[in-house]
C-alpha cells in the first residue's frame, strides 16, 4: 500500500499526466473533487501506476537489447569491411628471404626464381626475418608484407601413410632371403642401433630393391612398415619428376625434411627410375629438371647420417637405366634382387593365394610346373581367374581344371601385353 505522503506525490504526478492528456480516464473521474481519496480512484491509480511501471521496465529492456544488437551489427560491419578489403586486395607473391641487409632491406628470391632487393615491412618481428623464411611479397613493390610459416608440399605431406599397411611377412611367399636382408638393413638399425655401435659399423642408410614388376617389392616395403612403429612415407618417383624448374628438387628436400621431423621414419621411393635414370649430355630441358631432382636426391642421401632414424627403401624394375651414382655404396648400401619366383617360390605364393579359397583337392605340383616364369602378381591373377571361372559355372569351389584354364588366360593376356615383353627379355 502506498503511504499518504507518497500518495500526494503520486496525485501531483497524476495531475501533471492528466493535463498532458496521458491519463484522460482518471482526469474525468477526478474532475468533481480534485482531492478525492475514494477507493475506486485509488485502485485505478494504483493499477495505472503498475502498468506504467511495467511499460517503463519493458522499454528499458528493449533499449538494452537494441543497444546490444547495434554493437553486434557494428562489429559485423567492420568484419565485412575487412573481408571486402581482402577480396579487393591484389594477390601476393610468395618468396624466400635470402639475406637480410639491414632493418629496412632484404634480398628475396620470388617463387619464379628471380632475386630482388626489397624493403621490409617495419612492423614485422625482426627476430623472424632471417634467411630461408617464407614470406609474402607485394605484387608491385615486392616489399615483404608478411611472414609465412613453412608448409609442406601437399604431395609430400600426402605421402605419409597414417594407417599401418595390412601386409605382414607371412603374406609374402618365396622371398625369405630377401626378407631377412631387408629386416637386417631397415628394421634392426631402427630397433637395435646399439648392436651396430658395438660392432663399430654404421648401419645401412637404405636399400634398393630391383626386380621385374609384380614380384613383391611393394609388399616387402609394406611388411617392414607394418612391423615397425616408424612413420611410413611412400612416394612414387614419377611424382617427383616435376615440370617447373626447381620444383622436383624442392619436393625431395621437403620429403627428407618431413622424414626427419617425423623420425623414426621409412621413406619408400617406388619407381625410382623415374628420377634416377642415367644422366645424358644431350638432354632436353625436361630431362635436365629430372637430373636436378636426382642430384638433390643424391645430396640428401649423402647429407644425413646413417644413425639418424630415417631409412630409405627404393624400388625399381629398371636397374639397367639407373645412374651409377645411385648404385654406389654409401647411397643405397644394399641392393636386394627380387627375382621372378623359382619353383619353391611359386609353390609358396600359390599356397598363400589359395589358402582362403574353397577348392577341391588337386595337385599343386602340376600348377607350379605350368607357371614357370610367372611373377607373384600373375600367380595371384591365376587364382583370382580360377575363382571367377568357378563362379561363372555356378560352383562353390575351384578345381584343377579351373586353374589350368586360368593359367592359359593369364598367358594369353601376357602375350597381348607387348609392353611387358621388353622386361621379360631383360630378366630372362
Ligand atoms: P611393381 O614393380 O610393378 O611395383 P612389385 O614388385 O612392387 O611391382 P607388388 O606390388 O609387391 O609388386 O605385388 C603385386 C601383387 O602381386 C601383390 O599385391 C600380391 O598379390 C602379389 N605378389 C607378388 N609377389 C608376391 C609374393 N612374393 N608373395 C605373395 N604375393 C605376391
Amino acid at each position: 500500500m502506498l503511504r499518504k505522503q507518497s500518495y500526494c506525490e503520486l496525485s501531483r504526478w497524476i495531475d501533471e499526466e492528466c493535463s498532458s492528456g496521458r491519463l484522460m480516464g482518471i482526469k474525468a473521474s477526478r474532475s468533481g473533487s480534485p482531492h478525492s481519496t475514494s477507493d475506486d480512484d485509488f485502485r485505478r491509480l494504483e493499477s495505472d501506476y503498475k502498468r506504467l511501471h511495467d511499460d517503463a521496465q519493458r522499454l528499458i529492456t528493449e533499449r538494452v537489447q537494441l543497444e546490444s544488437d547495434l554493437s553486434k551489427l557494428k562489429k559485423k560491419t567492420v568484419r565485412l569491411d575487412d573481408e571486402v578489403r581482402l577480396l579487393k586486395s591484389p594477390p601476393m607473391i610468395i618468396g624466400h628471404i635470402q639475406d637480410v641487409l639491414d632493418k629496412e632491406r632484404a634480398i628475396v628470391r620470388s617463387s619464379n626464381g628471380t632475386i630482388f632487393q626489397v624493403s621490409l615491412n617495419p612492423r614485422l618481428d625482426s627476430a623472424l626475418v632471417k634467411a630461408g623464411t617464407r614470406v609474402a611479397l607485394n605484387q608491385d613493390s615486392l616489399a615483404v608484407i608478411e611472414i609465412l610459416t613453412d608448409a609442406w608440399d601437399p604431395l609430400v605431406s600426402g605421402a605419409e601413410i597414417m594407417t599401418k599397411p595390412d601386409v605382414t611377412y607371412e603374406d609374402i611367399g618365396g622371398l625369405d632371403e630377401q626378407m631377412e636382408m631387408l629386416r637386417e638393413s631397415i628394421e634392426l638399425p631402427l630397433h637395435k642401433p646399439e648392436l651396430f655401435a658395438k660392432v663399430g659399423i654404421k648401419p645401412p642408410k637404405g636399400v634398393l630393391m630391383v626386380g621385374p614388376p609384380g614380384c613383391g617389392k611393394t609388399m616387402l616395403a609394406k611388411a617392414v612398415a607394418q612391423q615397425t612403429d616408424a612413420t611410413f612415407i611412400r612416394m612414387v618417383g614419377s611424382e617427383l619428376a616435376q615440370k617447373y624448374i626447381g620444383e622436383g628438387g624442392r619436393m625431395v628436400r621437403e620429403l627428407f625434411a618431413l622424414a626427419k621431423e617425423k623420425s623414426p621414419s621409412i621413406i619408400f621411393l617406388d619407381e625410382i627410375d623415374a628420377i634416377g635414370a642415367k644422366r645424358l649430355d644431350g638432354a632436353t630441358s625436361g630431362d635436365r629438371e629430372v637430373q636436378r631432382t636426382l642430384m638433390q636426391l643424391l645430396a640428401e642421401l649423402d647429407g644425413f647420417d646413417s644413425l639418424e632414424d630415417v631409412k630409405i627403401i627404393a624400388a625399381t624394375n629398371r636397374p639397367d637405366i639407373l645412374d651409377e651414382a645411385l648404385m654406389r655404396p654409401g647411397r643405397f648400401d644394399r641392393i636386394i634382387d627380387i627375382p621372378v619366383p623359382d619353383e619353391d617360390g611359386r609353390k609358396s605364393i600359390l599356397t598363400l593365394c589359395l589358402k582362403p579359397m574353397a577348392k577341391t583337392s588337386f595337385r599343386l605340383g602340376k600348377i607350379v610346373e605350368r607357371t614357370e616364369k610367372f611373377s607373384g602378381a600373375e600367380l595371384k591373377a591365376v587364382c583370382v581367374e580360377a575363382g571367377m571361372i568357378a563362379i561363372r559355372q555356378s560352383r562353390g569351389r575351384i578345381n584343377q581344371k579351373d586353374m589350368f584354364l586360368a593359367i592359359d588366360r593369364v598367358v594369353d593376356k601376357r602375350h597381348n601385353d607387348s609392353g611387358r615383353e621388353g622386361l621379360r627379355v631383360l630378366y630372362g
